[in-house]
């Protein structure tokens, strides 16, 4: 018998396999090549019968070309900055897909000229904040505090309360971003307690501007006091206020959160947030307020170099505009729903063997919003072990350790999901 290793066929025979073909078509010819070399090499290990070797590159096709696999969140955590914070409405990505080609992002169809570009999705922005005299967009809410400090604080000082100090996270400090930009910052007040006294002391001609951080990711509680937007209105200096999270209007659910409107209607200047948190929608930086303010950002040369593209405008308006988003979902998923999925899966587990039980959880916001509040959810308890098996499957199954148990909270998985994620664990724990 001739030794099977021989008979493994060669990479351009395989590559002919009209599957194969065809999925150089879609995905790309290095990808599919290396899924056949793999397969090859495996056969040549003996692993594998030779005739396997195309359907095993087959099987072995990447499910995505771009890199990101698409995850189910099973956290807990609505707004995990590992999964990529907020998850697009339907029609944020239908928007995204149909911005993705040729657009009219700069150009107005009717005349044939230039237009503003993203007019329509700044347009959507100012009316869901009527407050804001007008609005701009940047990258992200760090990218928007840069170019605030730099058009209206370089060279002067940006006066801050010891207590707003915030590390945003993996290692990035506000105070530093600021000072990257060469504005000095004007500390006052002391980590818990900072009065509109320890402002006005410090307020000069150096001052550009003050700035109101909301301190996001921690709640500081006992002998605490701070200032206001509304009193530090009343300085002089503009006020720049940093609200983070992206609530456009108050949110009766997150009492602590600060919102744009507000914000602006008690005497901010300039309001900065994020539009991958609670508003729930792509990685952006939004800034609202004083026209004038906001027409000097605009002006700015750094703002060229934190524009958007069309992909994130798009999602940004469907966002505004749409129906309701998977972060809102998530945050108000009605209790008795959520448990009776949970039950509904549990039931279906424990059918087939698997060792699960239901128990009581509680799910956060995350993204550095909100960290007090926490919500009543419950969650599948499974063997810690199955953790990292479900993280490699097909969808990845992310769910998060406690006690020693493994838990998948389903509060941020969409609910036609449910079955893929049942057949995950089946799979995982070899019953499917
Ligand atoms: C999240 C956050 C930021 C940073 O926003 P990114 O969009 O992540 O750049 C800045 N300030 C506050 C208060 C935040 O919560």
């Amino acid at each position: 018998m001739t030794d099977p290793r021989r008979r493994v066929p060669r990479t351009d025979v395989v590559l002919a396999d009209p599957r194969l073909a065809d999925a150089a078509a879609t995905i790309g010819r290095a990808a599919v090549k290396a899924a056949v070399v793999a397969a090859q090499e495996r056969a040549r290990a003996g692993q594998l019968a030779p005739e396997q070797v195309a359907d095993a590159a087959v099987a072995a096709l990447p499910d995505t070309v771009g890199g990101l696999r698409p995850v189910l969140n099973a956290t807990g955590v609505v707004l995990h900055t590992n999964l990529g914070r907020a998850a697009l409405s339907g029609a944020a990505r239908k928007a995204v897909v149909a911005a993705s080609g040729h657009t009219d992002v700069e150009l107005d169809l009717r005349t044939g000229r230039r237009a503003r570009r993203g007019r329509t999705a700044l347009a959507a922005l100012a009316d869901a904040v009527p407050d804001a005299a007008d609005v701009h967009v940047v990258n992200n809410g760090a990218a928007a505090l840069v170019l605030a400090a730099t058009a209206l604080s370089s060279g002067k000082e940006i006066v801050v309360s010891r207590g707003e100090m915030v590390e945003i996270g993996d290692g990035f400090r506000l105070p530093e971003l600021l000072q990257s930009t060469g504005a000095r910052l004007r500390e006052v007040g002391t980590t818990n307690r900072t009065s509109v006294d320890d402002y006005e002391k410090a307020i000069g001609p150096d001052t550009g501007f003050i700035l109101k951080v909301h301190p996001s990711n921690f709640v500081i509680s006992g002998f605490t006091s701070a200032a206001s937007v509304g009193d530090l209105a009343t300085l002089g200096p503009p006020v720049v206020a940093d609200i983070g999270s992206g609530l456009l209007r108050p949110d009766p659910l997150l009492p602590g959160e600060p919102d744009a409107a507000t914000s602006l209607r008690q005497g901010a200047a300039l309001v900065t947030a994020s539009g991958d948190k609670l508003l729930g929608g792509p990685q952006a930086g939004l800034l609202l307020g004083d026209a004038t303010l906001v027409e000097r950002l605009r002006r700015h040369p750094l703002a060229r170099a934190l524009r958007v593209d069309k992909l994130t405008l798009a999602a940004l308006q469907a966002t505004l505009t749409g129906p309701e988003t998977p972060t809102w979902q998530a945050l108000r998923m009605d209790e008795p729903t959520l448990r009776s999925r949970t039950q509904a899966a549990a039931d279906r587990l424990a059918e087939h063997g698997v060792p699960v039980t239901l128990v009581e959880t509680q799910a956060v916001v995350g993204g550095g919003g909100a960290p007090d509040v926490r919500l009543r959810s419950c969650s599948l308890s499974l063997p810690h072990t199955y953790g990292e098996s479900l993280r490699t499957t097909t969808p990845p199954v992310v769910g998060r350790v406690e006690h020693g148990q493994l838990l998948l909270d389903l509060r941020c998985v969409p609910p036609e999901s449910d079955d893929e994620l049942v057949a995950a664990v089946l799979r995982v724990a070899g019953r499917s």
